[in-house]
Order: structure tokens, then C-alpha cells, then sequence
């Protein structure tokens, strides 16, 4: 009898914890965790565990015959050698389980115990788990909160772990380069409030470029997405474990609002000084609008343009309207 994925999952993550009680170096894990600032509490909240640097540590205790071992592979546990057994993908680092919003364990993220390469290692894509659509934290705000009001998405884990332990435990990760349509989708399905919250770095606000283009499509009267931009060089984590709580609050309290972050960013990278520059801004306004559905926000988006771009002419806004509502 096959044992069901979900559960051997489930195990799998449990030996991880476990391995953070009793692995002979666990201390170097237990260690690293509270110099990030993170509670027994909260590690076990979030499932978090430690495996050992060995090649077999995992799949000693789990992979008692063939047909396991094959299973292993297939869940991304385990990379089968050329010549020898297959081997524990994840080695020497803590362990970060991925629960689905049903609370199934489907895959893992890692972190070297300090430095290494790479820092995090995550599972591949598996008939299970798919990183697209998944985001890191949901199931855990979902079960922290009766009624959630607005998600925080982050970059990280780590993010994700230390925003819930000085209390903001609403964030999500989006486990990968930028949140999807379908992580946007679920994201709306749960909250009317979204605020995105990536790194500020070059990379961080790439995402949240990105996160609004394919946020534009499901941008109705009702819902909002806000962004935060952070200090170069802070990200969530660090900067909630600098300013605490209350002031990270405030500054989700302070986010941009969409057509803020829009404008800014349009103006930033296009100084329009003329009537025609000013023109021309508008146009490469236009496929961003044509990709949102009728709605009030839109409206005043297009009002708003108007006034930042002075286009004084009547017919010039009712024509920019008309085009923004055709099919594309
Ligand atoms: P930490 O605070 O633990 O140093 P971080 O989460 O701030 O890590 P970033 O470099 O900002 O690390 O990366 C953000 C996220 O991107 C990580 O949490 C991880 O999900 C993913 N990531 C980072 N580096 C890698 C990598 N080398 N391979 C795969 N994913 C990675
Ligand atoms: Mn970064
Ligand atoms: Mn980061
Ligand atoms: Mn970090």
C-alpha cells in the first residue's frame, strides 16, 4: 500500500522538527534561529525545522523500500545519483515547510545555517506542488486570524516568519521572482486589501512592477493593492526587528496606492515637461488601462490623468476613455 503523498509530507516535515529536538548538532540550527530573532513558539507555529549535514539523513528514516524511495524522487525529496541510492536534496539546512491553503505540507523551502550557496533551496515542481500557484503563509494567517482584512506579500520566508513574530501575522510569500496572476487571484478570494512589500533593492521594486501589471486585470470597485517601498537594503524582516511592530504598521498604513505608484513610476522614468511629452505619456499610459475592466478606480485613474497631464481638452479625455473601454 502506497502511502498518500500529502501525509508522507506531512511526516517528513514532523521528522524535521523533530530533528530540531533531537539531532546531535541541532544547536547550531536552534542557535541560528534565535539570532534571527525567532521564538520556540513561533518556529513551531510555522512548522519550521533543521536536517542535518549528511547525505542520507531523510532518507534513511523514510525510504524503507523501492517503491518509497521512487516517491521521494517524484516529491523532490530526493535526487536520484548516477551510480549510487538516491539522496536527501535538502542537507544542512533549516527547513521551511510550503503548506497549500488546506494546511497540506507540498513542498519545502531551505536556508544554509549562515553563509552558503545557495542560501535557499526549494523543492522543484512536482505533481504536487506548483510554485506559481501556491503562496507561503496563507494556510498560517488563515489559521491565525478569524477574519482576515487585508494580506501583506513579501519576498521571503524568513519575511513571512519574523512579521508574525512581532505580531503582523498576515504576510505571505510569494515564493519566487515575482506573484503571479493565480497567487493574485487567490489573494483576492481572501481579502479585499492587498499590500505588497518586497525588498528595497533594484529586484524588489521590479516585483512590485510586475505585481501591478498583473494585478490590473482583477482591479475592481471594492478592492485595493497598495505598495510599500522600503529603505535600500531592508526588507520586511529586518526592518520590523529594527522599528518593531507599531511602526511597521504605520508604514503599511502609508502604502501607495496603485495609481500613485503608477504616475511615479511613469513620471520618474519619463520627465514630461512639454504639452507633447505630456502627450506621449498618456499613450504609453493606455495599454496598462486597456488591461482593466470597467470600474470607478479606473475612471478616476483616467481623470487623474488627465489633471497630471493637463490635457485640457474635453474631447481629447472622452476620446482617451472611449479607447480605454474597447475589447483588446
Ligand atoms: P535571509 O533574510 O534569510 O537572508 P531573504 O528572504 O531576505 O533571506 P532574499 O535574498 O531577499 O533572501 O530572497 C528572497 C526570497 O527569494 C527567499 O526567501 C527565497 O524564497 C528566494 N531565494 C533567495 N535566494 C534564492 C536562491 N539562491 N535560490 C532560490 N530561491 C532563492
Ligand atoms: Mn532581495
Ligand atoms: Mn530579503
Ligand atoms: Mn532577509
Amino acid at each position: 500500500q502506497k502511502q498518500d503523498d500529502y501525509q508522507l509530507m506531512e511526516n517528513i516535515s514532523r521528522f524535521y522538527q523533530q530533528q530540531l529536538k533531537v539531532a546531535q548538532d541541532k544547536n547550531i540550527a536552534v542557535d541560528y534561529l534565535k539570532s534571527r530573532g525567532l521564538s520556540g513558539q513561533i518556529a513551531k507555529s510555522f512548522g519550521i525545522g533543521f536536517i542535518s549535514d549528511q547525505w542520507d539523513g531523510m532518507m534513511k528514516a523514510f525510504a524503507n523500500n523501492r517503491n518509497v524511495t521512487q516517491q521521494l524522487v517524484d516529491l523532490g525529496m530526493a535526487i536520484p545519483g548516477e551510480r549510487k541510492q538516491p539522496y536527501d536534496r535538502f542537507r544542512g539546512r533549516i527547513m521551511f515547510p510550503i503548506r497549500d491553503k488546506r494546511g497540506r505540507v507540498i513542498g519545502f523551502g531551505g536556508r544554509v545555517i549562515g553563509d552558503g550557496t545557495p542560501k535557499y533551496l526549494n523543492s522543484p515542481e512536482t505533481r504536487i506542488y506548483h510554485k506559481g500557484q501556491e503562496l507561503y503563509g496563507l494556510y498560517e494567517a488563515k489559521l491565525a486570524n478569524k477574519q482576515l482584512q487585508r494580506l501583506v506579500v513579501v519576498e521571503g520566508y524568513m519575511d513571512v516568519v519574523a512579521l508574525a513574530q512581532h505580531g503582523i501575522n498576515y504576510a505571505v510569500a510569494s515564493l519566487g521572482t515575482s506573484t503571479t496572476p493565480e497567487q493574485l487571484q487567490t489573494l483576492y478570494r481572501t481579502v479585499k486589501e492587498v499590500i505588497c512589500c518586497y525588498d528595497g533593492d533594484r529586484a524588489g521594486r521590479d516585483a512590485a512592477w510586475r505585481a501591478m501589471e498583473n494585478a490590473l486585470p482583477l482591479v475592481q470597485d471594492g478592492i485595493s493593492l497598495k505598495f510599500v517601498f522600503l529603505p535600500d537594503g531592508e526588507d520586511p524582516d529586518s526592518l520590523v526587528r529594527q522599528q518593531g511592530q507599531q511602526a511597521f504598521e504605520q508604514i503599511l498604513q502609508q502604502a501607495t496606492p496603485l495609481s500613485q505608484f503608477i504616475f511615479d513610476k511613469f513620471l520618474e522614468d519619463n520627465p514630461a515637461n512639454s504639452h507633447e511629452e505630456k502627450a506621449a505619456l498618456v499613450d504609453q499610459l493606455q495599454p496598462l488601462l486597456n488591461k482593466m475592466p470597467d470600474s470607478i478606480i479606473k475612471n478616476s485613474l483616467i481623470e487623474e490623468m488627465a489633471s497630471r497631464f493637463s490635457i485640457t481638452s474635453e474631447k481629447r479625455l472622452i476620446e482617451l476613455q472611449k479607447r480605454s473601454q474597447q475589447p483588446t
